[in-house]
């Protein structure tokens, strides 16, 4: 097991660090309010602790760190689940999608980012589900483009985001699959569904010195992280870990 302290963080309703049961008298700050057996209530804190243990598994890009602990993962999540925000899985965002696992996003993004230096241009996603990626792609990129193909998560991130006010987020409505050429040549593109091969739109709206990363099922059925880099030369493809996502479909729903 992982070491959790200060969990269960209780998130259960209200804005950031008002804790139901623990609220601080109004006339006190109510950003912060400490509970009764001192467990930290301050997101920031606890996703501190996130991005430690995201960075005690190897990811190493400070870009990439500093977006995930700035992101408040728990105002992409049901408030059932609020508790779970910060845990290292995936959790159901309805219609039979997940938001991705927070150090699966971590590696994607760090991959997408190797070799260069500030921030990366403009960036396509691939499904959006409930914003919460394209909220810390927004972080290390200049643009970021993201499709998704079921309306009613297109609408849910539209609405989660909202509060964000991300002037560099383009959310869209299609499928992903046909990339958005309008956005192109992407420097990088990121998948968040998992299809059977990386399909030759990404590719052709990829710019030269670009990279994608995309969840990929192979020859033996099991799904692995595919980066292509596109060079003056060549179109190179490496198969990296295996991965679970949910099937990249094609169509609008
Ligand atoms: N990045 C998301 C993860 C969502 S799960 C997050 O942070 O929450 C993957 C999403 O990809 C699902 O919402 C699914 O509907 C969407 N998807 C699958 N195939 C797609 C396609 N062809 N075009 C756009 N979105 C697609």
């Amino acid at each position: 097991m992982t070491r959790r302290p200060g969990f269960p963080a209780r998130f259960d309703q209200g804005p950031l660090g008002q804790a139901p049961r623990a609220r601080a008298p109004v006339a006190q700050s109510a950003v912060q309010s400490p509970t009764p057996t001192g467990l930290g209530l301050d997101s920031h804190a606890i996703r501190a602790r996130m991005v430690q243990r995201i960075a005690a598994q190897g990811i190493i890009d400070a870009r990439v760190l500093e977006a995930l602990g700035t992101v408040e993962r728990h105002r992409f999540v049901d408030s059932a689940l609020v508790n779970q925000a910060y845990e290292d899985t995936s959790l159901p965002i309805g219609l039979g999608q997940t938001i991705s696992k927070p150090s699966v996003v971590a590696r994607m993004i760090e991959l997408l980012l190797a070799g260069t230096q500030g921030r990366l241009g403009r960036v396509l996603e691939i499904g959006t589900g409930c914003g919460y990626q394209a909220a810390v792609l927004s972080r290390v990129a200049t643009e970021v483009y993201s499709v998704e193909r079921l309306r009613g998560l297109h609408e849910k991130a539209r609405e989660n985001l909202r509060t964000f006010r991300l002037a560099n987020v383009h959310l869209l409505f299609g499928d992903g699959m046909l990339g958005y050429p309008k956005g192109a040549p992407y420097a990088a593109i990121i998948a968040a569904a998992g299809g059977e091969a990386v399909p030759a739109a990404w590719v052709d709206q990829l710019a030269v010195g670009g990279r994608i990363i995309a969840p990929t099922v192979l020859a033996t059925g099991q799904q692995a992280l595919v980066l292509v880099e596109k060079t003056p030369l060549q179109v190179r493809q490496t198969v990296l870990e295996t991965v679970h996502f949910v099937p990249l479909k094609s169509g609008i729903a």
